[in-house]
């Protein structure tokens, strides 16, 4: 069955590999990011996997937007059958440095965006007895590292969101489930390794080697085919009722 999947922050990184797994599975794909060449991205892998798309750079700080993208998203296909709220961005310094307007922006795309959007599908969702939201929170949604103190909490927030929301779809064949992921080699990661080098007063692969995998079981990066299939498996009718849980794909990072 064809389901219509809305994944924002999908023109880069995690969302756009998740965006490509629903692809090849035939659902119709709603893009989203502020990536410039954003509409081309999202074409290509529509195109090559045959399905229908439509691409918005709707901007997840601006409730207005996120619920005209909802609604756009309704009035293309129908419905919004999985929703994967994952645009994310990081700021990395320490409390006392920390800026009022980076808090600002990562509480706001982090974890207010999903409230917004969820709230806007959510009764297309329970009147057709179906939905499958997935939040990609972070390994930082679990556990906390020093110096990001505006992502742990939006990441923490977003696990209890869907605990709740999770909750609230019981009776209505919606699940909702958080992934987190630990560390994953995107964008996010290489405009942070330089903020991490200030911080910690360190090289690049310093960085890479003592903060960041650092803190997995695991030393390398998980992949982004890893979330993407997990993300496959959580719309599945094997996970049907499999929901409210935070699966760490994260290298053991969380196990400690
Ligand atoms: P990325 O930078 O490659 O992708 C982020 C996406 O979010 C981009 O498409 C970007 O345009 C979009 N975005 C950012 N701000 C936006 C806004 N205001 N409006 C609309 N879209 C916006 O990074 P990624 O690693 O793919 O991150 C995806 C998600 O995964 C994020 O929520 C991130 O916190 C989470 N995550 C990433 C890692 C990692 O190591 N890469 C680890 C754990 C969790």
């Amino acid at each position: 069955m064809a389901l219509t999947a809305l994944i924002t922050g999908s023109t880069s990184g995690i969302g756009l590999g998740i965006a490509k797994a629903f692809a090849a599975l035939g659902h119709q794909i709603v893009f989203n990011g502020l990536e410039p060449d954003g509409a081309e991205i999202a074409q290509k892998v529509a195109s090559e996997a045959g399905v229908q798309h439509f691409f918005s750079p709707a901007n997840m700080l601006d409730p207005v937007a996120i619920r005209a993208l909802a609604k756009q998203a309704i009035d293309t296909f129908g419905s919004v059958d999985i929703l994967v709220n994952n645009a994310g961005i990081q700021y990395v310094a320490a409390l006392e440095n920390f800026p009022e307007e980076k808090w600002d922006a990562i509480i706001a795309i982090n974890l207010t965006a999903a409230f917004h959007l969820t709230k806007a599908v959510w009764p297309t969702m329970k009147a057709k007895k179906y939905g499958r939201v997935i939040n990609i929170a972070s390994a930082h949604g679990l556990v906390a590292s020093e110096y990001k103190s505006a992502y742990v909490a939006a990441k923490h927030g977003l696990v209890g969101f869907t605990k709740t929301i999770a909750l609230e779809g019981a009776d209505f064949g919606i699940t909702a489930n958080t992934i987190c992921p630990g560390y994953v080699h995107t964008p996010i990661i290489d405009k942070q390794i330089p903020e991490q080098m200030k911080a910690h007063n360190m090289t690049a692969e310093e960085v890479v080697q003592k903060v960041l995998l650092d803190k997995q079981a695991i030393k390398s990066f998980n992949t982004i085919e890893s979330i993407a299939q997990s993300a496959v498996f959580l719309v599945s009718d094997a996970a049907s009722t499999i929901t409210g849980i935070a699966l760490p794909v994260d290298g053991g990072w969380t196990a400690q």
